[in-house]
């Protein structure tokens, strides 16, 4: 069992979740078992209170924690099985630690950051390595030298000093600026950030330069000397031209595997298998065919915060052999200046989301695919606002609306679902997780998926109201999967239109590069018979007439 700590120096958003990820594919592909875990130095218990423009998305595993974006790395990357104990903050850290105090636990003496902070941290770390696991590979968030990650660092190098040293190694990720001014690239922020490191006693073993521009030898040789690490271990790590699929091959060109398999003494010492992920990279560079997806969100301004839809839109793009370009537009922006926004775009995806802002935007962009035959795909919150625009606009139910955004709602098509109703505290008690969803015959749903039942990851409050449903159903709002448990409605699709489905979990969270979901899948394939059957009749033109 061998442990990989990854750190982080000079700046944040240096792609450090992307590159650990990477990392524990490159490992499973020279067939080990990989474990993965994220510890985050801020304070929030989890980033599910976050607003996504902190934090980006939340990401929810199977068992319902609520967790880092880096985590949705992890899992499209390798098979790592993550779960509670896959990310700790500083916040679940101390909650614990506070919890034994209470309790009585510390038998008297004075709790400190060393040893008893730093102790839980090095408990947690072991909660974290997967039964069977060949090698945990651990990812410290934020920049070291910030003031909330030093506990963490200091726990990592009391880790390595118990352990033989051939079981420990530290992989730092770091920046090379480059100054346009003076043309060149700069390697002092490195050392600094080194520096930083070795004052705490830790010695990195392999630097990942992330650059522009091509690190010279002479560069490398250069943070070599001045920050103690082999010059085969100066690994570059560009930024890449094409698509964030070519960083593990461009970690196993420079070399990586063979370093931490020499390092850590890891059999075998083999090529590292990348044959089936470089011929998807060929693909997707070949192809010429392309749809463009029109995502009508509430924080469209922001990358992080539909990380995993805007992935399950490429992955599903590689499935279809096409290109996927997203255009990202402001929900309230749309609630002012209509369809134009989305003119030429071969589909509509409503992601999910809380509170009022943009919502009646939302439910005029879906009812403008309904009418006009465009594939809609509703998410979540996206998914309550089909229903709620259906509710108005088919059924004629006049002030048809959320709980959520309308308590007094005449006609609350969507509600509070009854084990929420005396629910006060926010963190952590949505419903939350993987849960069971039978599929009806002969739906579209049950055509994509091909199977009866599925099992999909949830986080909301608000639901379908069961009261509505015969009424839905018979204007040709179709139910096509429920929760066999609670009998939730789950999946809402359009009988007459050429792909409108509305889901309450979230599937993004399920895609994987090589393994699309299959509701991407099938919505991708639609954007594109879409986008073919556009050029044919022009139909493009006829809708800006
Ligand atoms: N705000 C909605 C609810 O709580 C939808 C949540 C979401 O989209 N994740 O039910």
């Amino acid at each position: 069992m061998k442990h990989i700590f990854v750190t982080g120096g000079v700046v944040s958003s240096l792609g450090k979740g992307l590159t650990s990820a990477a990392i524990g594919m490159i490992l499973e592909r020279r067939g080990l078992k990989v474990s993965m875990q994220k510890l985050d130095p801020y304070i929030n218990v989890d980033p599910g209170t976050m607003s996504p423009y902190q934090h980006g998305e939340v990401y929810v595993l199977d068992d319902g924690s609520e967790t880092d974006l880096d985590l949705g790395h992890y899992e499209r990357y390798t098979t790592a099985r993550l779960n509670r104990c896959s990310n700790y903050t500083t916040g679940k850290i101390y909650s614990e630690v506070i919890a034994r105090e209470r309790r009585g636990d510390y038998l008297g003496s004075t709790v400190q950051v060393i040893p008893h902070i730093t102790d839980a941290i090095k408990d947690a770390i072991r909660n974290g390595v997967a039964p069977g696991a060949d090698v945990a590979i651990t990812e410290i968030g934020g920049t070291v030298g910030d003031i909330e990650s030093l506990p963490f660092i200091e726990a990592i190098r009391q880790f390595a000093l118990e352990l033989p040293a051939s079981e420990v190694m530290f992989v730092h990720l770091t920046l090379l600026p480059y100054l346009r001014a003076s043309g060149e690239m700069k390697t002092k922020p490195t050392q600094q950030s080194v520096g930083k490191l070795r004052e705490i006693g830790i010695q990195p073993d392999v630097l990942i330069c992330r650059t522009e521009q091509a690190m010279t030898d002479d560069m490398a040789r250069k943070i070599s000397l001045f920050c103690n690490v082999r010059r085969d271990a100066v690994i570059e790590e560009r930024d890449v031209e094409f698509s964030i699929y070519e960083v593990p091959t461009m970690l196993v060109k420079a070399g990586l595997d063979h370093i931490i398999a020499r390092r850590l003494g890891l059999p075998p010492d083999g090529e590292t298998d990348l044959g089936d992920w470089n011929r998807m990279i060929e693909d997707l560079r070949r192809t010429s065919e392309s749809c463009e997806i029109a995502v009508v969100g509430k924080y469209t301004q922001l990358h992080d915060a539909y990380k995993s839809i805007y992935e399950s839109l490429a992955h599903a793009g590689i499935a279809n052999g096409c290109k996927v370009k997203i255009r990202k537009v402001r929900a309230e922006d749309y609630a002012e200046q209509g369809a134009a926004l989305i003119e030429g775009c071969n589909a509509l995806l409503i992601p999910g989301g809380f509170g009022e802002r943009g919502v009646e935007g939302k439910i005029k962009a879906i009812q403008h695919a309904r009418e006009n035959q465009l594939p809609f795909f509703g998410i979540c919150l996206g998914m309550q606002c089909a229903t709620i625009e259906f509710a108005r606009n088919v059924l004629g139910l006049a002030g048809a609306n959320t709980e959520e955004l309308d308590p007094r709602s005449p006609h609350p098509v969507i509600h509070l679902m009854a084990d929420q109703a005396n629910v006060h505290e926010k963190g952590g008690t949505m419903r939350l997780g993987a849960c069971d969803c039978n599929l009806v015959p002969g739906t579209l749903a049950q055509r994509l998926y091909k199977a009866s039942a599925i099992r999909e990851r949830h986080r909301h409050r608000f639901e379908y109201n069961n009261a509505y449903r015969a009424r839905f159903e018979a204007a040709g709002l179709v139910t096509s999967g429920t929760n066999p448990q609670r009998d939730l409605v789950e999946i809402v699709e359009l009988r007459n239109h050429p792909f409108f489905i509305g889901v309450q979990f979230h599937p993004e969270f399920k895609s994987k590069p090589l393994r699309p979901h299959p509701v991407f899948d099938g919505f991708v394939a639609a954007a594109l018979a879409h986008a073919r059957g556009t050029t044919k009749t022009g139909k493009a033109k006829r809708s800006r007439a």
